[in-house]
């Protein structure tokens, strides 16, 4: 890994695009002047700066690029061995830890997928593929912060986008000398509001029909937020507005990223930022074939490791401070939530140990151990703030504001809020973050995102059926039977 020429983008930097590209976000029905100012949006703003902000450790969070040898964030890496993902993994892991995985679409999520793209600019047609790298490398030297999305509003699910009787899913409606344009809607994309550029792709669990009407929906773009005719519909703020303390909601203050609906208004997008175009083919394959989901994979594995580290500590400190963890079966909850990091950390570092080759020669981690973590960590998680909620019970609840700590009844609060092993404001502090992490509509939405940001687990499950290699263990049931016929025939 290079030592660094040039330092990284800041997080004021980031801030400052924020504020000056004339970005349409909308929520409450009311238009944003500035995301990173609204109180509705700057806790997550100023985690995203902080999180460009964090100072490197010895050439961890950086390398150099390939293109202009100054230094670029890790995440944009198109890795060429083993090593490089474990190095990936450990800038991963940084970012992940700096919130406890709860800020679940950290930029680097998206540059792993901009950068398998890049790396497969062979497989996505001679005539747009080119551009992945392109606009790739542009992302990469400006370390931009980026989304993706992918899905077609909930409209009607019995009937394929091109077949719908409401024509709302975002499609291309005509082309001209300088790009495609754009109109209609896509369901939602994370971060949006704190982004530079969308990554618009296709669905990977919607195949598209071959017809006229299906290559409408068969393009692959990057695209400015701020790009005139973009709007952002944002879901109301789980950030706390109350007059209490941020300490009252903790994750919420900080961590709410957001989720918006995308509508394209006569959006003109440039040709050499559209990377497929009205293909079908390369559409329906574009995630098999460039690898980009098992690369994505390992990413947000990473995460799940930091998420499951923070649970376990929520855990283990609730359960400490009034004694809980004395029981037997308190014990055994605890022990649940050690064997559940164990088991992440065991798939991420085989996720390394088996990796291989992309046929474009990057380095591609085994994407089994990844696959049983995408399916098992939802429940994981879901059982993680079981059992938060199971060693907290009561005390959840009736965990007074941040506010009280100092307010009129303080010397009440101090009495009759401390426990065994912590005084009232390390309970209160304590307790007000094991809600945020487990019974708070932060929680809720962790568990929805947990279930669903990697599309839908019911058609994913079965395309891990269809891709598995099942011979094997068929054949090793027909040879078992064929030795015990044998044993058994007279
Ligand atoms: C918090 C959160 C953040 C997200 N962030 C992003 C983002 O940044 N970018 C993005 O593009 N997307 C994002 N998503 C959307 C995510 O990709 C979708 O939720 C996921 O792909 C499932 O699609 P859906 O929600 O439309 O559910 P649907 O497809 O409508 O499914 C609803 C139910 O119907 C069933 N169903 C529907 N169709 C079929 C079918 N053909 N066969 C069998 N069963 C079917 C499903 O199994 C499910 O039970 C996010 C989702 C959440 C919850």
């Amino acid at each position: 890994m290079g030592r660094i020429a040039l330092a990284l983008r800041t997080g004021l930097e980031l801030l400052e695009t924020l504020r000056g590209d004339g970005r349409e976000v909308w929520i409450d029905g009311e238009r944003v002047a500035d995301v990173t100012a609204d109180p509705r949006f700057a806790g997550a703003a100023r985690t995203l700066a902080e999180l460009y902000d964090m100072p490197e450790e010895d050439g961890d969070l950086s390398y150099t690029s390939p293109t202009k040898g100054d230094s670029a964030r890790l995440c944009w890496m198109e890795p060429q061995s083993p090593a490089d993902l474990t190095a990936k993994r450990g800038m991963f892991k940084r970012w992940a830890d700096h919130t406890g995985g709860m800020f679940v679409r950290s930029p680097d999520f998206l540059a792993v997928m901009a950068s398998s793209f890049a790396s497969a600019e062979n497989v996505l047609g001679k005539d747009f593929g080119g551009n992945a790298r392109t606009c790739y490398e542009a992302a990469r030297e400006a370390d931009l912060a980026m989304s993706h999305t992918l899905i077609t509003p909930q409209v009607d699910r019995s009937k394929s986008v091109d077949a719908q009787d409401h024509d709302i899913a975002a499609r291309i409606v005509r082309e001209t000398d300088d790009g495609m344009v754009l109109s209609g809607a896509r369901m939602l994309a994370t971060l949006s509001p704190f982004c530079d550029e969308l990554l618009v792709m296709p669905a990977p669990s919607y195949p598209l029909p071959d017809t006229d009407k299906g290559r409408a929906y068969a393009y692959a773009a990057y695209v400015p937020v701020g790009t005139p005719g973009l709007k952002l519909i944002c879901r109301p703020s789980l950030a706390p507005q109350g007059a209490g303390s941020p300490m009252d909601w903790p994750l919420a203050a900080r961590f709410d990223e957001m989720d918006a609906m995308v509508v394209f208004d006569e959006v003109l997008v440039p040709w050499e930022r559209v990377f497929i175009f009205r293909d079908i083919d390369v559409c329906n394959a574009v995630y098999r074939e460039s690898f980009a989901a098992t690369q994505m994979a390992h990413q947000y594995v990473t995460k799940d490791l930091a998420k499951a580290e923070f649970m376990l500590g929520v855990a283990l400190s609730v359960a400490r401070a009034a004694k809980a963890d004395e029981f037997l079966h308190v014990q055994n909850m605890l022990a649940e939530l050690i064997n559940m990091a164990e088991t992440v950390r065991a798939c991420l570092v085989a996720s390394e140990a088996n990796a291989g080759t992309t046929p474009f020669g990057t380095a591609l981690p085994d994407r089994w151990p990844l696959e049983a973590m995408r399916f098992n960590f939802p429940t994981m998680f879901r059982r993680a703030c079981d059992i938060v909620q199971n060693i907290g019970a009561g005390g959840l609840m009736m965990v007074p504001s941040a506010a009280e700590l100092s307010g009129k009844l303080s010397d009440d609060v101090a009495r009759y809020a401390q426990a065994a092993n912590a005084s009232a404001t390390e309970r209160v502090n304590l307790f007000r973050l094991a809600v945020d992490a487990s019974t708070s509509g932060f929680a809720g939405r962790q568990q929805l995102y947990e279930r669903y940001f990697a599309g839908d687990p019911v058609r994913a499950a079965a395309i891990l059926f269809k891709s598995y290699d099942t011979d094997t263990y068929r054949k090793r049931i027909d040879d078992f039977l064929a030795v015990s016929e044998e044993a058994t025939s007279p």
